[in-house]
């Protein structure tokens, strides 16, 4: 069996078009959905995902806002800025890019930010308000992944549903995605004892790990669904994912690639958060 391709470009470009037509129907009711990015220090992957949310945003009507700031801000300067923003009308969400400086809690920083403004999705409100099956703003991974299911019409109902990662950001807002549509989810770790074994009975396989080709293709069940988050840098500056791409897709039934999977929808969710901010406080 030869696996369909999710095209995450082609899903990604449409779901920034239903953004950018939701902006437009806020302008029209002189509402400009705006952004708030916080850039903390000048580290490069960080400047780079923060320009490419810049461009993303403008193009989709979302107004970019800017803050860029020394990496020896204070905590306290930081979190005098997140509060400033959180009482501004005119910003609907706010983003601080991570990881900040060391001497910086992240966690406070977090927790500082609006939970009506949180279109990141990792403030404990929001992580609450998914597990308890009410989701406000979805972390814009874990949304992304669910979105490709969703335009590969894979069946999530009774499905079972191995989630590869537990972190706050990908694995955690994931399983609990999966739980709330009704798949069997188990959620695996560095701890688990037969990685293989979960990944072979697995009907849905999202690998949110870190550690470049970790699954391999052989594990994969016959017509499974494998969604790839990692993206892991080789030394020959290739990037890869934590599936064996080949031969994974030599079994499953649909399969993300790496890089034109998961990684285009990240910012495009996080559009979709900002402007369904913008409406529940400003056009409820
Ligand atoms: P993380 O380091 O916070 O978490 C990794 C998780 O993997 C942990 O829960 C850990 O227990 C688990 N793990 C580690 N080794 C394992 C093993 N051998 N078997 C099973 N589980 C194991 O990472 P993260 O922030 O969740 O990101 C995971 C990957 O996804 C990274 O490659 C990251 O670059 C990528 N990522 C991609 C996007 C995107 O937009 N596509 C967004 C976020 C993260």
């Amino acid at each position: 069996m030869t696996a369909t391709i999710i095209d995450g470009k082609a899903v990604a470009a449409k779901v920034r078009g239903e953004v950018a037509a939701r902006a437009q129907a806020l302008r029209g009711r002189s509402i400009t959905p705006a952004l708030a990015v916080v850039l903390v220090g000048e580290d490069p992957a960080s400047q780079v995902y923060v320009k490419s949310k810049t461009r993303a945003a403008m193009e989709a009507g979302v107004e970019p806002v800017d803050h860029r700031l020394p990496a020896t801000t204070s905590e306290e300067d930081l979190l005098a800025l997140v509060r400033r923003l959180n009482d501004d009308t005119g910003v609907d969400g706010i983003l601080v890019q991570l990881p900040l400086p060391k001497h910086i809690d992240t966690d406070k920083v977090i927790r500082a930010i609006d939970p009506a403004k949180d279109v990141d999705g990792l403030h404990p409100t929001s992580l609450g308000l998914l597990a308890q099956g009410q989701p406000q703003f979805v972390a814009c991974t874990p949304r992304g992944c669910m979105r490709l299911l969703a335009e590969a019409k894979v069946e999530l109902a009774g499905a079972r549903a191995v989630v590869l990662g537990r972190s706050v950001l990908v694995g955690k807002p994931m399983g609990l995605l999966l739980a709330n549509a009704n798949a069997t989810v188990t959620m695996c770790h560095s701890k688990t004892r037969d990685l293989a074994g979960e990944v072979a009975r697995a009907d849905v396989v999202i690998a949110a790990i870190g550690k470049p080709e970790l699954v391999q293709g052989a594990w994969i069940k016959p017509g499974a669904a494998v969604i790839d988050v990692g993206i892991n840098r080789m030394a020959d500056k290739r990037l890869v994912g934590d599936v064996q791409y080949a031969a994974a897709a030599e079994r499953a039934g649909v399969i993300t690639p790496v890089p034109g999977g998961v990684g285009p929808m990240t910012i495009a969710c996080l559009l979709e958060n900002t402007v369904e901010a913008a409406q529940l406080r400003r056009a409820p």
